[in-house]
């Protein structure tokens, strides 16, 4: 089966609005023209989504906008919180859930990702799922497991309609942020177990549509490597896609990764 690949830049708290406009439009006028091989998406700071959304509309862009996060309840008293309409209202495709520093940081659970998960679907976005093990868990052996346990709690309730728009993040805690890369092959091995989980709980032809993408510092020196492998659909970056070359080679790399 072949899979479109599907490329994420996660900005995290960076950027200001005018760093990110250049950031994006350097990005357009480097791979843009490559949308119709890869999806590309911007994971951008909420207060930026409009103004980053203008810049992506301006430029006729293919580049989809996307959010961090996003709350499960439709309006209300949740302080500091924002919904999916609100999202929307902003020109927000696709939504980011259980990323490892929501998990890990803010302290978010796998009941909480799944109502965001939920929600995204619901509100017909797409939503991206993060799955992945800390240090200690990998050198317990417990890779697998964890990914499952948290696949399937993030997908809980999801409809085989609605699993048409997740894509599964595998993004190994411990090589976020730090330089550290999975191997290709054991990048391979855990985004194949994570397409058996999926079968299960849907059906082979639904796990084989599904993209899993993985994450963890890619860069434009390991991206096709680990884009190479059959079950690695693309990545979700974080460092490397607040460089404009950077994320382009990245983009570049997905583009070329599947023909
Ligand atoms: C991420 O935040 O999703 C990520 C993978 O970060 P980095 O590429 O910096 O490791």
């Amino acid at each position: 089966m072949s899979r479109k690949p599907i490329v994420g830049g996660n900005w995290k708290m960076n950027t200001t609005l005018a760093t990110g406009a250049d950031l994006a439009r350097g990005v357009i006028e480097q791979a843009g023209a490559l949308t119709g091989d890869v999806d590309v998406a911007f994971f951008v700071p909420f207060p930026y989504l409009t103004g980053i959304g203008s810049t992506l509309q301006d430029t006729g862009s293919g580049i989809a906008l996307g959010s961090q996060d996003v709350y499960f309840e439709e309006k209300g008293a949740f302080t500091g919180e924002v919904s999916t309409s609100m999202l929307q209202d902003c020109g927000v495709k696709t939504v980011l859930a259980g990323h490892s520093e929501r998990r890990h940081v803010i302290g978010e659970t796998d009941e909480l990702v799944n109502k965001k998960v939920l929600a995204t679907l619901a509100a017909g976005m797409e939503s991206v799922l993060c799955v992945g093990e800390t240090l200690e868990q990998r050198e317990a052996g417990e890779t697998d497991a964890v990914n499952e346990k948290q696949a399937r709690a993030g997908l809980e309730g999801v409809s085989d309609g609605q699993f048409a728009r997740v894509t599964i993040a595998y993004e190994p805690v411990w090589a976020i942020g730090t330089g550290k890369t999975a191997t290709p092959e054991d990048a391979q091995a855990a985004h194949e177990k994570i397409r058996a989980v999926l079968a299960d709980l849907y059906s082979e032809d639904l796990a084989q549509a599904c993209r899993i993408q993985y994450g963890g510092s890619v860069k434009p020196g390991n991206a096709a490597e680990l884009f190479g492998q059959p079950d690695i659909d693309g990545g979700l970056i974080g460092g490397a896609s607040l460089k404009a070359d950077d994320f382009s080679a990245i983009i570049k790399a997905a583009a070329e990764s599947k023909k």
